[in-house]
């Protein structure tokens, strides 16, 4: 399958000359068939989704857009998508199934409806249609994906694995471990819905909103530490690990530095054992920092 990080960053767009390398767009990934031109599935609606129409090479989105959660930096992208907008477009929305028993569509329109947004989701062109996902398994465009619920902050939150039977892609770009405790090291359990949805998957890319010591003052946000999950990346035993949501104040030259640190070697780069990590070795993964633009062949 074929990756695409359309938008990595966490809570509000962050424009500016200080973002422009690793992007301001909100949480949105486009994944296509190896052999496919257009990307079918598409995992959260930030205002990334907005970067998924220029892959589309004109033509409508046909597919499946899976939410992890609700909120904005989540959906925003939504009635900006061109590519889903229009008369010959054919989309399916699934979003966690709400504890309330609200509809998808209600849940979603609560969001985006006037007075808050000038048209609701009704109001997208198109065929549209709003689905409540279980947590589970399910099929969606030839992807087989696996829905497993984790700790975040104001509501249901998912973690999706999708596998295409080849290669496996993790997304967990909302989470908050501290929630079930304070694991190992103090930032958060290895709980077993994180590793279930990380075992051995090609790529993880996963909430490093936060570094380990901001995790004292600001976990209560509903975040995850970017060395919890380089973590997760080990105890899984993935093959790479990406760090995504960067929080909307960190600049370019600082997620450098973060690279940097988990570079083979550098501070962050060594295991539990204080070994240096090898990519590619299981147990070792190679973790980067997530840029928008970037395109990952698994
Ligand atoms: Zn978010
Ligand atoms: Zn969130």
């Amino acid at each position: 399958m074929r990756v695409h990080l359309c938008g990595v960053r966490g809570s509000t767009p962050a424009p500016g000359a200080e973002f422009l390398r690793y992007g301001g767009h909100t949480s949105s990934v486009a994944i296509s068939h190896d052999d496919a031109v257009r990307p079918a599935l598409v995992l959260d609606a930030g205002t990334g989704l907005r970067q998924v129409t220029p892959l589309l090479g004109g033509g409508p989105f046909t597919g499946t857009i899976l939410l992890t959660h609700l909120h904005w930096d989540h959906v925003h992208g939504l009635p900006f998508f061109r590519g889903g907008d229009r008369d010959d477009a054919r989309v399916t929305l699934l979003l966690p199934a709400q504890e309330s028993g609200e509809s998808a569509a209600a849940a979603l329109a609560r969001g985006m409806s006037p007075p808050h947004f000038p048209i609701g989701p009704e109001g997208l062109r198109g065929d549209w249609t709003f689905g409540s996902l279980p947590t589970g398994p399910l099929k969606a465009e030839g992807f087989t994906v696996e829905a497993l619920e984790v700790p975040h902050k104001g509501g249901r939150t998912y973690g999706y694995r999708v596998s295409d039977g080849h290669s496996v892609l993790t997304y967990i770009p909302d989470h908050c471990p501290t929630v079930l405790g304070p694991g190992p090291e103090g930032l958060g359990e290895y709980h077993p819905a994180a590793l279930d949805l990380a075992a051995g998957t090609d790529l993880l890319i996963h909430d490093a909103f936060l570094l380990a010591s901001e995790v004292p003052a600001e976990a209560a946000f509903g975040h995850a530490a970017a060395e919890y999950a380089a973590g997760l990346g080990r105890r899984a035993g993935a093959r790479r690990v990406a760090l995504a949501h960067h929080k909307p104040d960190r600049t370019d030259d600082e997620l450098d530095a973060l690279a940097r640190s988990f570079a083979p070697g550098g501070p962050a780069g060594r295991g539990s054992s204080g070994a240096p990590g090898t990519p590619g070795v299981p147990g070792t993964p190679e973790i980067f920092v997530a840029a928008e633009g970037g395109i990952l062949g698994l």
